[in-house]
């Protein structure tokens, strides 16, 4: 039911009842604060947690100052390890045909390039979205868990939720964090449909426990993220606060892989191992310690083909993070993007819902956030998609890796401009404004 529909005026409701599915860090994020900015909000998570996700496990400054707004950084920050530069190898010789096939020549000549970022953090995914959802739990956010919502019914002021109780309830806002994976309407409406880009890369991840690690002598410096980038995509390694590797790829299957039935998925290992045996780290007996431990130990986590997008809103339902398009992370956009949008959302909520207050709102809330959605990810997922887009092309590897192991400073530009991001401080006017909304004397002064 709608606010005209209850009859109660949309000051008496403040922010309203706010409807989140899905707890991954964007969901997380965006429940905490609705909460803080004065919303009923209701979580809805399918899986039972801690779960672990595909994902590299490197949150950036970005991100990291993005929580602190939440009041999340500091204890978020004693989970992780701290990242400070980034090495990475490229594969400067002709790419194996497969994994089997790498030989000794082509690994003597690939160089490693350092280079410095600005300092973010590893963690393990399974610790960030459990303790995320600890503290919306602590703001006063209820938790539905595990509980698969699904969208039955909309109109221009209110969306109905089924969570499979058969009795749906009804929000003001519904807020889809559901990732890439998520499925959260009865039918697939065309306005909300992912478009995707043919043949794009897919994601994948394992973990290697210490002492795997240590059985093939894979060394991280602390502070290091390793890349590892070829033909066939590129593979993230950090050392997580365990001990264990993350190990996160995102591949291009190849136009004649068969994507269903787990050929796709055993095409995208192979690749990965070839893309790790190719860039010249291992020796040929780590080479096989390493191949054995890809078909025998790990286990692999894979994802849908990452380069989708959809329109992120339309009346009262929007998308943030993951659900509204895949941005890829070099040094932790992803996670940064979904957090980052949590916020937004909840701050032009409370800005619209101060406008309806005073008759300046616009009138679709949802076209409204899908417009500043696409602003806001514009910058971070084009130069991303850019460089990891460049790497896979051998002439721009050779110069990747002879330019910038001599100047490393030319990345600079670049690595700032990845670790800036929209300030999300209480000094900000849309804060001070949305803020403000919660105070009484302001309500009184508008509705007077
Ligand atoms: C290979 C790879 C490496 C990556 N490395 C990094 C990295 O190093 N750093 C970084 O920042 N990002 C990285 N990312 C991206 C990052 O993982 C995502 O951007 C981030 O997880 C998105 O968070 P999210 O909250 O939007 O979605 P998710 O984390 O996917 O959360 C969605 C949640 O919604 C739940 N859900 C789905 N449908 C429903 C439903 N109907 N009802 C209830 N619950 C539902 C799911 O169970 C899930 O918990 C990587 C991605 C890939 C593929």
């Amino acid at each position: 039911m709608g606010p005209a529909e209850s009859g109660s005026s949309i000051e008496d409701q403040g922010l309203g009842k706010v409807a989140i599915v899905g707890a991954g860090v964007a969901g997380s994020a965006a429940a905490i604060r609705f909460a803080q900015r004065g919303a009923k909000v209701t979580l809805f998570e399918r899986s039972v947690f801690p779960r672990e996700k595909v994902c590299g496990c490197c949150l950036g400054a970005a991100g990291l100052a993005a929580l602190d707004a939440i009041g999340a950084g500091e204890s978020i920050r004693d989970l992780g390890l701290p990242t400070k530069f980034f090495r990475g190898y490229f594969q400067v010789a002709k790419a194996s045909p497969t994994a089997t096939q790498v030989t000794e020549e082509k690994r003597s000549r690939v160089p490693a390039v350092r280079i410095p970022i600005r300092e973010g953090i590893a963690l393990s995914r399974a610790e960030l979205d459990q303790h995320l959802l600890t503290l919306a739990i602590e703001a006063g956010v209820q938790v539905r868990q595990p509980c698969e919502a699904t969208i039955v019914a909309e109109s221009g002021e209110s969306v109905s939720i089924d969570a499979g109780t058969g009795s749906p309830e009804t929000f003001d806002l519904v807020v889809v964090a559901a990732g890439l994976t998520g499925r959260f309407r009865q039918r697939d409406a065309a306005d909300l449909r992912w478009l995707e880009t043919p043949n794009g890369p897919m994601g994948l991840s394992a973990h290697m426990s210490r002492d795997e690690a240590k059985e093939i002598d894979w060394k991280l410096e602390s502070g290091e993220i390793q890349m590892h980038c070829g033909r066939d995509g590129y593979v993230g390694i950090v050392c997580l606060p365990n001990g264990s590797l993350d190990i996160a790829a995102a591949v291009h299957p190849g136009k004649k892989t068969p994507s269903v039935m787990g050929g796709g998925k055993v095409a995208i290992q192979m690749k990965t191992l070839a893309l790790l045996l190719d860039s010249g780290l291992f020796d040929s007996l780590q080479s096989r310690k390493l191949k054995l431990w890809f078909a025998e130990v790990a286990c692999w986590q894979t994802t849908p083909p990452l380069r989708r997008r959809r329109v992120s809103g339309r009346g009262r339902v929007v998308a943030i993070g993951d659900a509204a398009g895949y941005v890829e992370p070099l040094t932790g956009e992803g996670m940064t993007w979904g957090i980052e949008s949590g916020l937004a959302v909840a701050d032009s909520w409370a800005l619209y819902r101060l406008g309806q207050m005073t008759a300046n709102g616009e009138a679709d809330f949802g076209a409204n956030w899908d417009r500043r959605a696409a602003k806001f990810q514009t910058r971070r997922r084009y130069l991303c998609r850019w460089v990891t887009g460049m790497v896979r092309y051998r002439p721009a590897r050779w110069l990747a890796c002879h330019v910038l192991r001599r100047a490393h400073w030319l990345a600079t530009p670049f690595t700032r401009s990845l670790a800036n991001g929209p300030r999300f401080d209480a000094t900000s006017s849309i804060h001070r404004t949305a803020s403000s909304f919660a105070d009484a004397s302001l309500r009184t002064h508008v509705s007077s």
